[in-house]
């Protein structure tokens, strides 16, 4: 039996309780890496409003790991992650366990969740056609939108994984270099924005070139990512290399990696491409309907769905390897900001205040820029009335640079 992931219709029980609407149900299962009273962090899994601690479950004798697979992180998991979920939901799925478990479940308020796993290397990606036509015009309003090579292939940097921490580590206001009238400066960012975007985590490393047909077997699963941008500073650098320290101060991502697995409800074909891709990228493999939100201090102020991008993963993957780049576990691939067709799906601030010229009611506040002290907070869901998943927070507060607030 299939319990989790496939084409179920009706999830079956856990014996730990899960409240209607939770988006943590056993058709779900993320996991995370959490600590309870600030001790070494355990391997858990989200189920409803409690958490199953893998390290008490193996010690328990109820699960055959390493001990070093249960603790710190989930490095050792994200390979097998799978086989090990498919584990955990017949262990949740098995009333004679109840009692025996007991001591390794925990309220998830109790829990501090750490980064979930090492980042290896982080590519940002850049795969909204939404979005990269928005910045063209905006960085380059007198140039072409797309640069040429858009079309034919994903365009990704590669980014700072040193700098990649979990929702609710404070971000501070980055200083750099940007020009102010024409004269070069340097101080605190005047423009500090988020990205609305999701990062696919890698699980089975790869030596070679991975083929598009085999690219998802390699990724553990979907988190919710935040790629932090300083838009002056970015400006400034970013010809012909691309971002650098514009980008790389602060990237956060949601604490719990999402199964690919239970996202196969989701499952939506890939968005169609002109001009056909070559051989390499495709067939493009699926993409998922995942609503995301973005919020400022608690007000929302972007909706977008994940199934809006052009390129998918699997064409990521299939690019990234095809010159013999390997893959490791742990490698952080973001999706590049993911802007929608309609007025409300701009998935940074840079396009939703026309850079910064058009400011944005936020509450009883206006923003053209995040400001410090404020909250951004990213969401994400998929629903189709049988299944319901919750990606958990993404979070982040502002603190003022060391220079002062600008
Ligand atoms: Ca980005």
């Amino acid at each position: 039996m299939d319990l989790v992931g496939g084409p179920l219709t009706t999830p079956p029980n856990s014996w730990i309780p899960v409240p209607p609407g939770s988006g943590f149900g056993l058709d779900h299962l993320p996991f995370g890496a959490g600590s309870v009273d600030g001790g070494r962090p355990h391997v858990v899994v989200a189920i409803g409003d409690h958490v199953l601690d893998l390290d008490a479950v193996r010690k328990a004798g109820h699960i055959d790991l390493p001990k070093a697979a249960t603790r710190d992180s989930l490095d050792a998991v994200l390979p097998i992650l799978p086989a090990v979920r498919e584990k955990v939901a017949r262990l949740l799925t098995e009333p004679s366990l109840q009692r025996p478990l007991a001591g390794a479940v925990r309220p998830v308020a109790e829990i501090d969740l750490r980064l979930p796993f090492g980042v290896a290397d982080y590519v940002d990606f850049y795969s909204s056609l939404v979005h990269a036509t928005n910045v063209g015009r905006l960085f380059r309003p007198d140039g072409d939108a797309l640069p040429v090579a858009w079309k034919h292939l994903p365009i990704a940097y590669h980014g700072r994984s040193g700098t990649v921490a979990v929702s609710g580590t404070p971000v501070t206001r980055p200083e750099g270099q940007f020009t102010t009238g024409g004269t070069v400066d340097f101080g605190p960012t005047r423009k500090l924005d988020f990205e609305l975007e999701v990062g696919a985590v890698i699980g089975r490393p790869a030596q070679g070139p991975v083929p598009i047909s085999a690219a998802l077997g390699h990724v553990a699963g979907l988190v919710l990512l935040n790629d932090w941008s300083a838009r002056d500073i970015q400006a400034w650098e970013y010809q012909p290399l691309g971002p650098f320290a514009g980008k790389s101060f602060a990237t956060t991502i949601s604490p719990w990696v999402v199964p690919l697995e239970a996202l196969t409800p989701f499952e939506r074909p890939a968005p169609s491409q002109d001009p056909a891709p070559l051989p390499h990228l495709q067939p493009a493999g699926p993409t998922w309907s995942i609503d995301l939100t973005a919020e400022i201090n608690g007000t929302p102020v972007t909706k977008v769905s994940f199934a809006d991008l052009y390129w998918t993963v699997a064409q990521q993957i299939a690019h990234l390897t095809a010159n013999g780049a390997t893959l490791r576990t742990g490698d952080l691939l973001g999706s590049g900001t993911i802007s929608g067709p309609g007025p409300d799906g701009h998935g940074s601030l840079l396009e939703m205040t026309r850079d910064g010229t058009r400011p944005i009611t936020v509450g009883d506040a206006e923003r053209s820029w995040v400001e410090d002290g404020d909250t951004v907070t990213l969401r994400g869901a998929a629903s189709d009335g049988v299944h319901h998943i919750e990606f958990g927070r993404c979070t982040a507060t502002v603190r003022p640079a060391p220079g002062g607030t600008p």
